[in-house]
């Protein structure tokens, strides 16, 4: 069993979005500049969204924290969003989610100027990524393609099972995974709740991609022996073990099933690390203009 390391592969890609972050800062006299408007105070939103922020200041671009109370009306959000929209210093725009339940998330995500969409929820995005063409890819599902790119692991013929269809994880990494590309060129089952046999469909992965919101869901006797096992789980459990207060466990039962595995990715250290790095990896691209160009 080989460890798909977090941890290591997003420090080594950090050192490389940095440089070329220098270059850009170098030639235009600005840093890249990410904004993350967060509406409300939920914990793991607020973990999250200061975690994107400490990282942009490691790699040297600059972020913008806009905060709102949870009684912030759509219409103001959105008139926000218009705003940073024409904004020509402000180069990505992310709004974390969940938001609170009077505010439309397809609005909202709507609103936002695909060009500046760095989280890639855009449908114009998610219609290129189908494509195949230059887009902002999903942040976590791009993380888990340069991880696996990162390893050189082989993914063409192979059949990946995806666990969970949410438009932000699991219904991108299917279309990637079966996108002509490498990584990529897959045969992809994607499988959801209402999935006959859960069982028998993920035995049958050669990758399998867990992305549920259950702790330990995908147990050894679910696993075939050799798989590639990439897990997004991130669930949260109170903890006295632990400085934070709280405990992460992921969504595959990693003691049992890591023997199994050929590769397989920790919780923590794994795929939330990467998630960061696509992220910064599309801030740049935004702030480069390399994917719609400036102007
Ligand atoms: P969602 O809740 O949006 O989607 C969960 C998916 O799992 C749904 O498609 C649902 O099916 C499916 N599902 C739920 N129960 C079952 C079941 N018993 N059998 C089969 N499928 C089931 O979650 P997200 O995709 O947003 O997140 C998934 C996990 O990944 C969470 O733990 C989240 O915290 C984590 N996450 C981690 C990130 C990272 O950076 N590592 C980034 C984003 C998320 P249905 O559609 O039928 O309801």
């Amino acid at each position: 069993m080989n460890i798909l390391d977090g941890k290591e592969v997003s420090a080594k890609i950090k050192e490389d979005i940095k440089v070329e972050a220098a270059a850009f800062t170098a030639a235009s006299g600005r840093k890249p500049h990410l904004v993350a408007i967060l509406v409300g105070n939920d914990g793991g939103s607020e973990t999250y969204v200061a975690s994107k922020m400490r990282n942009c200041e490691l790699v040297g671009f600059e972020s913008t924290n806009i905060r709102y109370d949870v009684e912030v009306s759509e219409a103001e959000l959105i008139a926000k969003i218009q705003e940073i929209n024409k904004d020509p210093n402000i180069d990505g725009l992310i709004v974390q989610l969940p938001l609170p339940a009077h505010i439309d998330p397809d609005k909202v995500t709507e609103a936002i100027d695909h060009r500046k969409d760095v989280d890639g929820f855009h449908p114009i995005n998610l219609g290129r990524m189908q494509r195949n063409l230059p887009c902002f890819i999903p942040a976590t599902p791009y993380g888990i393609i340069l991880m696996l790119a990162h390893y050189g692991i082989d993914t063409a013929g192979k059949h990946a099972v995806v666990v969970g269809r949410s438009n932000i994880v699991g219904s991108p990494m299917s279309i990637l995974l079966a996108r002509n590309s490498n990584p990529g060129n897959c045969t992809v089952t994607l499988t959801h709740s209402r999935t006959k046999d859960l069982k028998t469909e993920v035995l049958r992965g050669d990758i399998i991609v867990a992305a549920i919101g259950k702790k330990n869901f995908v147990t050894a006797d679910m696993v075939k022996e050799g798989a590639i096992v990439i897990d997004v789980g991130i669930n949260r459990e109170n903890s006295t073990e632990t400085k934070s207060g709280f405990k992460l466990y992921g969504d595959v039962d990693f003691d049992n099933v890591a023997p199994k595995a050929s590769w397989i990715t920790p919780v923590p250290g794994g795929v939330g690390l990467m998630t960061i790095v696509g992220l910064l990896k599309n801030t740049l691209e935004a702030a480069k203009g390399t994917i719609y160009p400036k102007g």
